[in-house]
């Protein structure tokens, strides 16, 4: 899928890539080709990772009435979650509504 937006760097149409390993979104110069026999990409080297922003739903929490985001996990899956839940990485375990 080709872009409206141009490369910053040689002004070539920027073409959006989702791994679908992950689900994560990338912009690619539509001049960079990767070659297999030299393992090494050629032409154009520029590169923009798209964030996955958290989409807020129009769904309420059940148990606190707190809207719920859908996230895109590293694996790609989708689940819903109340926006007051977060992770807390000392201890480890998620804090908030579950
Ligand atoms: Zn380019
Ligand atoms: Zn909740």
């Amino acid at each position: 899928m080709f872009m409206e937006e141009k490369c910053p760097k040689c002004g070539a149409p920027l073409a959006e890539i989702s791994e679908t390993a992950t689900g994560r979104k990338l912009q690619r110069c539509s001049k960079n080709i990767w070659n297999k026999e030299t393992r090494q990409s050629e032409g154009c080297d520029y590169v923009k990772w798209l964030a996955i922003e958290p989409k807020t739903l129009d769904e309420k929490c059940p148990k606190c009435g707190a809207p719920l985001v859908l996230n895109v996990t590293r694996l790609g899956k989708k689940m819903k979650k109340c926006s007051t839940n977060v992770w807390n990485k000392e201890t480890k375990k998620a804090e908030g509504c579950d």
